[in-house]
């Protein structure tokens, strides 16, 4: 039974107000609303920890991390029951996020062992160069302060409280005050009791992690405003995303924000693949779309498809969506704004319909539309993200009209090219394009599924990501929560701590 109540720097803390969570299944609870005095509260006591954990050892961060992989897993059957009944999404899925989370933890720990990413040069004092001797040099990464983190809906563990963003900014030497997402808070509570349990096993300061739960949107904005508060990580709408960012933008010290906002990963169907695969393609892109509702970042919500070669591929697609059946939301917000997306696509000029369904308000079906690349490439509104299992097949005339589509994307986590032997000289002049939108390219596959290694890139120009030079996915997002500092002439025994 959870306490309902915020974990601020060890302490569980309750407050006036509080709101009811909105299970599938389950009984609701009441969470405590946070506000901006347990933001305050919270942030202080990160900046105290910063002052130890910040000039903390490497090692001793990698302990930590697998402890707090430990905990988690010591969790493991009521982060499960209490995820699947806050976000209706399968036990399975639940378990395999907590693989996932307790992953990305223990790859860090590793990473961060082997040194790598602190980029250390070192300039050697030159003190007989002429006509001016040249000082000693040392140049390395270092932490960049109280972080703040904005837990996803779709992902409650993988991009939540402990989630990629969290286990960057700690691996960094960055305390954490996580804004917990309304929509489950009672997960979220469960891993900030594993993350505390980490920190008391390994005599960490407490203000190295703090939850506050949600509820108004007051806690999100004192959150990133805060003076303290050095970097924010965010998974997000499009909207929500923006007016945070604009925030951060606008503070005396502005700050950066790592927001992932909106994608809709277009997929390309060169003319041979299509020609020998095009069914394959369309039942594979049917699964990619309506993998957990189409609620993924990197749900291939377009593809992209010469006019004689368009046939067997839209059948393929229109047959395996007919077969799937309805699906649970995450919120009833999102559910909403699947439905406002559908109207926007379905009333476009041009627009014709494949495949629409109905069903309740939390639930949702695949819907399936096709228009023609001048019609899309009149109406930006139809390049925009509609989160859910909904697909449109954008047919173009020529190799060239489909360049047109391309050139006029914008910012994407990732574009697929499907290509055969055959359609070499095509993908040659696509890449180009695709490289300046993309954070991923792909070539015969589907962009759901992201690995968490050294080379993953989930990241790209806007909106995909409002700083196109970071990923929020893989070892390399660890540069997010850093910043080089040159150390000249200082001697070895005053440096901090590696
Ligand atoms: P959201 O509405 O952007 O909310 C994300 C977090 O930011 C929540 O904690 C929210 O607080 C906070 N927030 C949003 N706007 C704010 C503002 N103006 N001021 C202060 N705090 C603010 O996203 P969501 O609830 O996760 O999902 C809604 C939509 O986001 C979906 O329909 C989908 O379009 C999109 N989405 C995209 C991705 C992606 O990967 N690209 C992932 C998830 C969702 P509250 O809880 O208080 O509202």
């Amino acid at each position: 039974m959870p306490t309902g109540n915020h974990l601020i720097a060890g302490t569980w803390v309750a407050g006036d107000e509080t709101f009811k969570s909105d299970p599938i299944q389950g009984t609701s609870h009441a969470y405590s609303v946070g506000t901006p005095a347990h933001v305050d509260a919270a942030v202080e006591a990160a900046e105290a920890a910063f002052w130890s954990f910040g000039f903390s050892t490497r090692k001793q961060r990698a302990v930590f991390l697998n402890t707090i992989a430990d905990e988690i897993e010591a969790r493991a059957e009521e982060i499960t029951k209490i995820g699947c009944q806050e976000s209706g999404l399968p036990e399975a899925r639940l378990q395999g996020e907590r693989g996932r989370t307790v992953g990305q933890l223990r790859l860090f720990a590793d990473h961060i062992l082997q040194g790598n990413y602190l980029d250390a040069r070192h300039d050697k004092a030159l003190p007989d160069r002429a006509p001016l001797p040249r000082p000693d040099l040392k140049l390395f990464q270092r932490p960049v302060g109280p972080v703040a983190v904005f837990g996803a809906s779709n992902f409650p563990l993988a991009f939540s409280t402990a989630g990629g963003d969290t286990a960057a900014a700690l691996a960094a030497g960055c305390p954490v005050v996580v804004k917990g997402h309304s929509a489950h808070p009672g997960t979220g509570e469960i891993v900030a009791e594993a993350i505390d349990a980490a920190i008391v096993k390994c005599g960490i300061h407490p203000g190295v992690f703090s939850l506050v739960q949600g509820g108004k949107r007051d806690v999100g904005t004192r959150l990133v405003q805060h003076t303290l508060i050095k970097a924010v990580g965010f998974t997000g709408s499009l909207a929500g995303g923006r007016a945070l960012f604009d925030l951060c933008a606008q503070r005396p010290e502005p700050i950066p924000f790592f927001g992932e906002l909106g994608s809709v990963n277009p997929m390309f169907l060169l003319p041979a693949a299509a020609r020998a695969r095009g069914a394959e393609i369309g039942c594979g892109w049917a699964g990619s779309l309506t993998m957990g509702a189409g609620q993924f970042c990197t749900k291939p919500g377009i593809a992209v498809v010469l006019k004689n070669q368009a046939a067997a591929f839209v059948s393929a697609t229109q047959e395996a969506l007919s077969q799937v059946g309805a699906q649970t939301m995450l919120t009833d917000g999102i559910a909403q704004a699947y439905r406002a997306g559908q109207t926007r696509i379905a009333s476009g000029a041009g627009v014709q319909d494949l495949l629409t369904s109905s069903c309740d308000q939390r639930n949702a079906t695949p819907y399936l539309y096709q228009t023609t690349a001048s019609d899309w490439l009149g109406n930006p509104a139809l390049g925009e993200e509609v989160f859910g299992p909904l697909g449109l097949v954008v047919v173009a005339d020529d190799l060239d009209q489909m360049h047109q589509v391309a050139r006029a994307l914008q910012g994407q986590l990732t574009c697929t090219i499907h290509m055969d032997d055959g359609d070499i000289e095509a993908a040659r002049t696509l890449m180009p394009i695709l490289e300046r939108k993309a954070g991923r390219i792909l070539a015969n596959g589907f962009p759901t599924g992201v690995e968490v290694a050294d080379t993953m890139v989930h990241g790209g120009p806007y909106p995909a990501s409002t700083n196109f030079g970071a990923t929020s996915v893989g070892t390399l997002s660890i540069r997010r929560f850093l910043r080089p500092v040159c150390y000249q002439n200082i001697p070895n025994e005053i440096l901090p701590a590696n």
